[in-house]
């Protein structure tokens, strides 16, 4: 469920606040003749109020309608910026860019975001190959603008302008030569979410080069290290030059760096580590404007400054499990020159981007304006999300609505089942046991204690399973797995971090400890990570042995003959299959031969992906009655692209009422505010599914349920 090593760049909402400084040039006539329609798409026609429309007959078999329009030549830019509104942004899968170059296209996609006027990004490292490769290879000719289908529906988009913009705001991708052996990675990753965090701040950045000692900085504003472990003294340098005699502003992430922090008027950090997540950072009311009271983020490992400039001011402090503060832990700190946060960038949820902005106005007075600008457009969109609850027909009576919690803290856990009763959500799938290891809240007495809470408020307390994956079980406990061959393997024959599901005693592990809780009272057993991790494995012995009874082909090439697009690729695929459905149907005969009313449910992959590519084939679990419902993790962005995805589940579940759609409200790749969740909602009841499910309990989620569930 939580895949913190995978953030996936993969599309965003590319609607942005309007920021104010930064320059834009149109490179397109705003003049229908100047666009050329392409194959079966229809003539573009002025706009009555300016601008080009565009009609998009979706409801016709057409997957997409492009124009093209001639550019005279095109010099490198940071980005494109398209200004447009659209009517039914539901009937647009995505709109597309496309630079023609001698004879090759580059691309890039975009999402639009709701209905009306929006700007979309497209970033030159948005495209699929750089439009500008060489400073001396052919100029950009045509720019060519695609819609593809969505809901089957026409719509129409007003074109207002096609621009070129640069940035004031860099993020310094970390590469290879300057972060740990091994962490390009994980640079990387933090690098997107820094940039996340800066688009919903309405500040778009670019990425700088992390050889930047030799750049000009100039023209930047506001530099931010999200991940760069390794500066050098000419990097420091040019760093202290940005700041000194440049008067720019930078925001340090993670960084051991005493040198930095020093430049930035900070003690030194000092490394700090913990043996339970800290989850959340809690600010004091009121010590700056546009604050918010918490942000989650989850991490065991900090790197916390301390203020020592007079102009410094530290800002939060993380919470230890039972959510008590800890004092010598500010989360961050923040000067004249800059800010510096203890851990790697947040995700882009709405109280970490309120936090970054006010941090930065503190910094930088002139950042006062994105933040009041941010904090408007929150409060209009929240009033319009309980508008639009409040117009849509009542809630159904027993409409079922869940959240999937961590260890949920046991000091705190009667106060957090009330709060959540009060909002009408009884169902919480706690996390209490991975590869078939209880949890230490799955212990005898913790969970007796849990139950009881839940009995006074309320709520069905289901035990949230971890079924194949290893995923932060401790080393200690896998060491034994791993000396008995229990684990997976990749076709290189090297380990996965996940139990192998051909191992009889693999199975027996995960089984016993289903049975040892539903003996202990638990309302259901709630399975995730019931898959393989794609087709990275398993192509263990056992695997092929298992596979070769089953195979009626001679001559078995291993792994070459299973590998995606061999010749045996489809049948191993379906023995991936069937092999996870006989041990999801074991797994639910034998909680039920202890007691039948444990509801069996699972979190699962959407469609098709889920069945093609993780060997998840729940809809077949569904119809044989192992499972008495599915949760499908629809992390989505938008409503359209929710609604879209739900229905392909819907399509192949046998009854809506098996489908509980789980909203992204703050998974990785999507931090949702109310008016978001609100239209996933909606989409979900238009759809008669028996309710929904929030990913996941968090602080974040606790402010938006007073929009989305008023008493
Ligand atoms: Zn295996």
């Amino acid at each position: 469920m939580r895949r913190l090593r995978k953030l996936i760049p993969g599309l965003i909402v590319g609607c942005l606040a309007l920021p104010a400084a930064e320059a834009a040039r149109g490179i397109v006539d705003l003049d229908p003749r100047a666009f050329v329609a392409g194959e079966a798409s229809p003539p573009p026609l002025a706009a009555p109020d300016g601008g080009i429309a565009f009609a998009l007959p979706f409801s016709s078999a057409r997957d997409r309608v492009y124009w093209d329009v001639p550019l005279r030549a095109l010099p490198p830019t940071a980005a494109l910026e398209v200004d447009l509104e659209c009517d039914d942004p539901a009937a647009v899968r995505a709109l597309s860019l496309h630079l023609q170059a001698g004879g090759a296209w580059a691309s890039a996609q975009q999402l639009l975001a709701a209905p009306g006027r929006q700007t979309l990004l497209f970033r030159r490292s948005d495209f699929d190959r750089d439009p500008w490769p060489l400073a001396d290879s052919a100029p950009i000719t045509t720019l060519r603008l695609s819609a593809w289908k969505g809901a089957d529906r026409d719509a129409r988009l007003v074109l207002r302008g096609i621009r070129a913009r640069a940035f004031s705001v860099g993020v310094v991708l970390g590469s290879a030569a300057f972060t740990a052996p091994g962490e390009a990675d994980l640079a990387e990753q933090c690098a997107v979410r820094a940039r996340q965090l800066l688009d919903r701040a309405g500040l778009p950045a670019e990425f700088v080069a992390d050889d930047f000692a030799h750049l000009d900085l100039r023209p930047y504003r506001l530099l931010v290290l999200p991940y760069n472990p390794r500066l050098t003294s000419a990097q420091l340098a040019a760093l202290e030059r940005f700041v000194k005699r440049h008067k720019g502003t930078l925001a340090v992430f993670y960084n051991a760096n005493a040198e930095l922090a020093r430049l930035l008027g900070f003690q030194p950090p000092t490394y700090a580590t913990a043996a339970a997540d800290w989850t959340t950072v809690a600010f004091p009311e009121n010590a700056l404007p546009g604050l918010p009271p918490a942000m989650a983020h989850r991490t065991r490992h900090l790197l916390p400054a301390r203020a020592k400039a007079k102009s410094a001011l530290e800002l939060g402090v993380w919470l230890d499990p039972d959510n008590r503060p800890d004092g010598k832990l500010p989360a961050s700190v923040v000067s004249s020159s800059g800010l510096w946060f203890s851990h790697v960038p947040p995700y882009a949820s709405p109280a970490a981007v309120q936090w970054f902005l006010a941090a930065l106005a503190r910094s930088d007075r002139a950042y006062a304006r994105e933040r009041d600008l941010h904090r408007a457009e929150q409060d209009r969109r929240d009033a319009q999300a309980a508008a639009l609850l409040a117009q849509a027909p009542p809630a159904p009576k027993n409409e079922l609505r869940a959240v999937w919690a961590h260890p949920i803290p046991a000091t705190s856990r009667p106060e957090t089942f009330r709060h959540l009763a009060d909002r009408g959500l009884r169902t919480v799938y706690e996390h209490m046991a991975t590869a078939g290891v209880l949890l230490d809240g799955a212990r005898e007495k913790p969970l007796a204690a849990a139950l009881a809470d839940a009995r006074a408020a309320g709520i069905q307390l289901h035990a949230w399973c971890i079924a194949w994956s290893l995923y932060d079980l401790p080393a200690e406990q896998i060491a034994p797995l791993r000396a008995q061959n229990r684990l997976m393997q990749d076709s290189n024959g090297n380990e996965l971090p996940w139990l192998c599901p051909a191992h009889p005693e693999n199975r027996q592990l995960l089984v016993d400890s289903g049975i040892d809780l539903a003996r202990r009272g638990i309302a259901g057993i709630h399975l995730d990570y019931v898959r393989y991790p794609a087709r990275a494995g398993c192509f263990c012995p056992r695997h092929r042995f298992a596979f070769e009874s089953t195979t009626t082909a001679f001559h078995l090439n291993w792994p070459a003959d299973v590998r995606e697009g061999a010749p045996l690729a489809a049948e191993f695929d379906q023995f991936r299959r069937d092999e996870m459905t006989a041990f999801i149907a074991e797994l639910a005969a034998a909680v039920r031969a202890i007691n039948p009313a444990v509801q069996v449910s699972a979190a699962v992959f959407p469609l098709p992906e889920a069945v093609e590519a993780y060997g998840q084939d729940w809809p077949a679990w569904l119809r044989a009655g192992h499972l008495d419902v599915v949760a499908p993790m629809l992390y989505e962005p938008t409503a359209a692209r929710f609604a879209d995805r739900l229905d392909r589940c819907l399509a192949a579940a046998p009854a809506p009422r098996k489908i509980i759609p789980g909203i992204g409200t703050s998974a990785d790749t999507t931090q949702l505010d109310a008016l978001s969740t609100a239209e996933q909602i909606l989409a979900a009841r238009a759809r008669l599914t028996p309710g929904f499910a929030f990913f996941h309990l968090a602080p974040h989620l606790e402010q938006l349920l007073p929009v989305l569930c008023p008493p």
